[in-house]
């Protein structure tokens, strides 16, 4: 394995325009704090940096909305999700904030290192713009109305009402979500990154050098790259971020995600004199830890920034996370379906290694997993309480029972296989858990430690010192002679057994460190041992706790969770769930990708803006035949109909009413978008939606295949 001579660790930096949730823990910040403190324990030379990504559009919409300026909204979440890692003992060696002045002056250096060179692309396009708020509007902040089925409140992105997807061109009477003013066109200047330039370093590198990367990283990066890359705009037009350091750049700052990934090095610059050595030489293992939402991002576009720059290393790695599901559902921070860290905090005081057990055991690493407060009970249950918890209370106990409260000798001559066995455990799983870390496989590692714990259990049921010492008080010791050798093995018997235990304890706490932090400290108060007894060096050593060292008594590490409190949690999410369509997530990702992306330049499209396959494969359409068609009452606009889609029959509601007769169409065959979440309008279900295409006079046609075909044929 590659020799490092210093590590820089990194994690994504969170948008401050709310709390964090445990599906980002589990994505990076608790691998990263785990990768690190590993490496801390080994003494290696390592830095780990964070910080709150505080500039894009959806923080100045929100402050335009609550009427506050964005600086509040961002020193309100940045303090909230930083108390919430400190809390959670997310150990960054500086959470910082991409508002500071050094990360200003750092990210405006680069832009003009990259602008002197002469590699930005100048472009003229035009977007919608609001006059009143001064702003050019994404098309999430344009409202107006659907011409599809006439709803008045439909957006420049969908119509939330009849479900139509549409660009801000088909809305009738266009206007800003912001100020309700009409939206002018105006012509926008902004720099271009041409991406596509470094196709060729980023398949040798990524590709050819990089297969070591976990399959999820490396597959999204290959069909990025197989898509073909795209000149990107780094500039927008806002007043909020960091502007754009040009005389004729007025009124523009830097896109988002150009200068989010550049904080790591402001950060860095901000902890260390010396932080060129982390950024600038050979020898430096940098890994970006991410949720699977920003591979993009730190795989292709800033390494090539990086490379196009000349001064930086490149990351060693990405290990990024796919996403934490809860309870069978898709997080959603709209809609109000999360786990919210500071919640979890104030709900169960003391217990952030339960949580971090929980995420690190269940986390999404390979493919997205799902989060429920039943499991949660059970691993805390079934794996901390009853095999972790009980094997090093079990030990503590017996230590102060059977030997006075001080760690027996271990007699040698007259240990057996199994002793032998349990002891050779230590070193074995030190490997393995190595062997997992090294290949940022932390579930694999974590469960390596609580199996270790289950055989101690196992050992100490099978050697049964309790019996041993129950033995010794019963032995007739008036037969002096043979009584005091019987009276000697058993005690040696006794010795052994709790001595190997405590030894197995002492190993557990340096493996479970880097993992539970907070469960390490109390085991080490309860051993009277120091921090450094936790350095990764000592694992796997047989003699670690001095004989005739007197312990503490014995402290529960974890306490058991009632199902009265799993309820609560279970009725609190379910409570708090806001009913809304799942388009309206205001996700920082897909807004800068999908809807404030200027003008793609390259592919002429006078509607919507282009969109990846990626973003179109997501849409399941099929064909269904209509089985029959009514009216709903009090709404003049709105068909109820009953589809026939091959392996099932649906209900969907279709704003279509006042261009169909209910009689017509039953028998007709038409394409439904069959994965739309299903909505309720005049309280009933609609499972999909029907797609028509509309005329210049806004006469709606069915899209229907050619021939009859089977119900359920998929539309491709
Ligand atoms: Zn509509």
């Amino acid at each position: 394995m590659k020799e490092f001579k210093r590590y820089l660790i990194t994690a994504a930096l969170p948008y401050a325009n709310g709390p964090v949730h445990i599906g980002h823990l589990a994505g990076c910040y608790i691998p990263a704090d785990i990768y690190v403190r590993y490496l801390r324990a080994k003494n290696k030379d390592v830095k780990f940096v964070g910080g709150s990504d505080e500039h894009g559009v959806p923080i100045t919409i929100r402050a335009l909305k609550e009427n506050i300026s964005p600086q509040e909204v961002v020193d309100k979440y940045h303090t909230l999700i930083k108390n919430s890692f400190e809390q959670m003992g997310i150990s960054f060696d500086i959470y910082s904030r991409t508002s500071n002045s050094i990360h200003h002056k750092t990210a405006s250096d680069f832009f003009l290192n990259l602008y002197e060179k002469g590699l930005f692309e100048e472009k003229e396009t035009e977007q919608y713009y609001d006059e009143e708020k001064q702003i050019f509007l994404a098309d999430r902040y344009i409202t107006g109305t659907c011409p599809v089925c006439g709803y008045p409140g439909a957006y420049g992105d969908q119509c939330e009402n009849c479900g139509s997807s549409l660009s801000p061109e088909q809305l009738i009477n266009p206007r800003s979500t912001l100020s309700d003013a009409v939206p002018v066109k105006k012509k926008t200047t902004h720099w271009y990154f041409p991406l596509q330039n470094y196709e060729p370093f980023l398949r040798q590198w990524i590709l050819d050098e990089h297969k070591d990367w976990k399959n999820n990283v490396y597959g999204q990066c290959k069909s990025w790259l197989d898509k073909g890359l795209q000149p990107r705009a780094m500039t927008r037009d806002s007043g909020w971020g960091v502007k754009v350091p040009l005389p004729e750049a007025e009124g523009k700052v830097l896109y988002v995600w150009f200068d989010a990934p550049i904080g790591y090095i402001s950060a860095t610059k901000e902890l260390l004199t010396n932080w060129e050595d982390y950024w600038c030489k050979e020898g430096t293992k940098l890994v970006h830890f991410i949720g699977k939402d920003n591979i993009v991002f730190h795989c292709i576009i800033f390494p090539a920034m990086l490379k196009a720059h000349g001064n930086f290393v490149l990351p060693d790695n990405v290990p990024a996370n796919e996403f934490l599901n809860i309870e069978g559902q898709k997080v959603s921070t709209s809609r109000n379906w999360a786990v919210w860290v500071d919640e979890y905090l104030k709900d169960f005081p003391d217990q952030q290694d339960v949580l971090r057990y929980v995420l690190c055991a269940n986390a999404p690493e390979t493919k997205d997993n799902d989060f429920t407060w039943k499991d949660f009970q059970d691993r805390n249950n079934s794996e901390l309480v009853a095999i972790f918890g009980n094997f090093v209370n079990r030990t503590f106990v017996l230590m102060h029972k059977l030997c006075n409260g001080k760690v027996p000798k271990l007699h040698s001559e007259i240990l057996d296989s199994k002793d032998e066995q349990m002891m050779q455990e230590f070193s074995n799983t030190k490997l393995k858990i190595e062997n997992s870390l090294d290949q940022y496989k932390f579930r694999d590692a974590l469960f390596e430690i609580i199996d270790l714990a289950r055989k101690g259990n196992r050992y100490l049921q099978e050697k049964e010192p309790w019996k041993k010492a129950s033995a010794l008080e019963g032995l007739d010791t008036s037969e002096a002679d043979r009584g005091s050798q019987v009276q000697e093995k058993l005690q040696k018997e006794i010795d052994n057994s709790l001595h190997i235990c405590l030894q197995l304890t002492a190993n557990l706490a340096i493996f479970i460190n880097p993992f539970l932090p907070f469960t390490a400290k109390k085991m080490i108060q309860m051993m009277k041992v120091i921090d450094k007894m936790l350095e990764w060096d000592n694992a796997g050593k047989r003699k670690l706790l001095s004989v005739g060292y007197s312990l503490r008594s014995p402290e529960l590490l974890f306490r058991k969770i009632d199902d009265t409190e799993i309820n609560l949690q279970v009725e609190k999410l379910t409570n708090n769930k806001i009913e809304t369509n799942i388009m309206s997530e205001t996700k920082k990702s897909e807004i800068d990708e999908l809807s404030n992306q200027p003008g793609n330049p390259g592919i002429k499209n006078p509607g919507k803006p282009i969109i990846q396959y990626d973003h179109f494969s997501k849409v399941d359409l099929k064909v269904g035949t209509i089985i029959s068609a009514e009216k709903i009452e009090k709404a003049d606009k709105l068909l109820r109909l009953e589809i026939d889609m091959g392996f099932e029959k649906r209900t969907i509601v279709s704003g279509i009413a006042l261009h169909f007769k209910p009689e017509e169409i039953a028998g007709k065959q038409v394409v439904v978008v069959a994965n739309l979440a299903p909505r309720k309008m005049r309280g009933i279900e609609s499972n999909g939606m029907i797609l028509m295409a509309e005329d210049k006079e806004g006469k709606l046609y069915f899209v229907s295949p050619e021939d009859k075909i089977n119900p359920g044929a998929s539309v491709t």
